[in-house]
């Protein structure tokens, strides 16, 4: 069973609330972290190994020392609950039961930060979460533990929260930083990074929910011994939101040493796919990451088992990149057809590109419509070239990540699942009605 660090506490009825959050320990590790210096807990992170748990993995005690610090020039930490991935759920599974644990997790980073105003900026379809981050911050503030002078340390902290308008692209940093300055939420070219000019101009550090509740446990445990959990560079627990074709859909939190095997068929996890089908493929960090086949989801290209790790969950048929991303681990049964999902795929990204570069802004345009071609069986052999060809160019050519994110998952698509774009080319009339899946298995 893999050790909790996050949701230990989860099933404990009133954790949301500050008293049984309290009672259960809660803020005790705040109170440790403000008798130590910013340097001290930065130096903790480090040692944890903490990497950002919303995609991109980079560690944070590296992301939080690259903070400009110039005199006079107030800093912020900005906490990106803009969760949109399809497929991925886990923070918002953390704000509703957990609001604390981000709280306490944001006044440990602030106070390591230098950050006096912190914000949270949340997708506008988290409707009903605000209401819960607002009323514990302010359970947190007739505590002590927010507003003037903490605790008597002399440190003041105010937390907002900002609600998003429901765009995917705001999940990207510089872009929710625009949105949060209450401009139209474009990605910003980098550099400048927000470590250096961010929220208004002023240093800024952007880190996914999950990222900042990580805190809490490890100022608790000591980052030497977070970093005994896991494996590698995949170090601590990770929460993975599992759903689509498995009996158990929800939020897991895992310990990285678990195979992708056990991950699916286990009863303490998913619980094996629905209905006893056969396994067909997966996405395991969310939608932005390649699809990959059940073969080598299992096994990775060397036949050993894979495990569900950033270093392990990195080959896939690709060169680079960890296909842990998101923690949003979508599985898709032998019913499913690769090329609808690959149609569903870029139609929303398509609908989410904010315009800015013509290879996204056209790209994805023009992928969906050649997806939805084929899908509808009207499709040619070339189609599938041509689709081939416009992923390569949109990836690496734009200003922020949704072109590659829109481009990869038609790229595997393609390579791994040509068969079945074939078999819709081949089969006009069987397409309309049938899918490849039903068809085959
Ligand atoms: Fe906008 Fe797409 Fe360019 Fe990102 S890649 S800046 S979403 S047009």
């Amino acid at each position: 069973m893999s050790k909790k660090l996050l949701l230990k506490d989860a099933h404990i009825e009133g954790i949301r609330y500050f008293e049984t959050y309290r009672k259960q320990g809660g803020y005790t590790a705040a109170e440790k972290a403000l008798k130590m210096t910013p340097d001290e807990i930065l130096e903790e992170v480090k040692t944890s190994g903490l990497r950002g748990r919303g995609g991109a993995g980079f560690p944070t005690g590296m992301k939080w020392s690259f903070l400009a610090k110039p005199e006079g020039v107030p800093r912020h930490l900005v906490v990106n609950a803009d969760e949109s991935e399809p497929g991925t759920f886990k923070d918002r599974y953390l704000m509703e039961f957990l609001p604390h644990l981000l709280i306490e997790g944001m006044l440990i980073s602030s106070y390591c930060l230098g950050s006096n105003t912190s914000y949270i900026y949340i997708r506008g379809e988290y409707s009903w979460i605000p209401d819960i981050l607002e009323e514990a911050i302010e359970e947190a503030k007739a505590a002590g533990f927010l507003g003037k002078n903490i605790l008597g340390t002399g440190f003041d902290l105010e937390i907002y929260v900002q609600r998003g308008g429901g765009a995917y692209i705001c999940g990207e940093e510089t872009a929710l930083l625009e949105s949060l300055e209450g401009k139209r939420g474009n990605p910003r070219l980098k550099p400048p990074f927000p470590a250096v000019k961010g929220l208004w101009e002023r240093p800024t550090v952007v880190n996914n929910v999950e990222s900042i509740a990580a805190i809490v446990p490890i100022i608790d445990i000591t980052g030497a011994e977070y970093a005994k959990i896991g494996v590698g560079r995949s170090t601590g627990t990770k929460l993975i939101s599992a759903c689509g074709n498995i009996n158990k859909p929800g939020v897991y939190e895992i310990d990285m040493t678990i195979t992708v095997e056990e991950f699916i068929y286990s009863d303490e996890y998913c619980g094996g796919i629905k209905d006893g089908k056969r396994l067909k493929a997966c996405i395991p960090g969310g939608s932005s990451v390649p699809i990959v086949p059940a073969n080598l989801l299992l096994r990775t290209v060397n036949g050993e088992p894979r495990y569900m790790n950033y270093e392990s969950l990195a080959d896939g048929g690709f060169a680079t990149g960890t296909m842990m991303g998101s923690g949003g681990f979508i599985v898709l049964d032998e019913d499913q057809c690769i090329v609808e999902h690959t149609m569903t795929l870029a139609r929303f990204y398509n609908h989410e590109s904010c315009g800015q570069c013509t290879p996204c802004r056209e790209g994805t345009g023009w992928m969906y419509k050649i997806l939805k071609k084929i899908e509808k069986g009207e499709g040619k052999m070339e189609d599938i070239d041509l689709l081939w060809d416009i992923q390569r160019k949109i990836e690496g050519n734009t200003i922020c990540p949704l072109g590659d994110a829109a481009a990869w998952p038609v790229a595997a698509a393609i390579r791994h699942f040509r068969d079945e774009f074939e078999w819709h080319v081949k089969n006009p009339e069987l397409s309309q009605t049938q899918n490849y899946g039903l068809a085959h298995y």
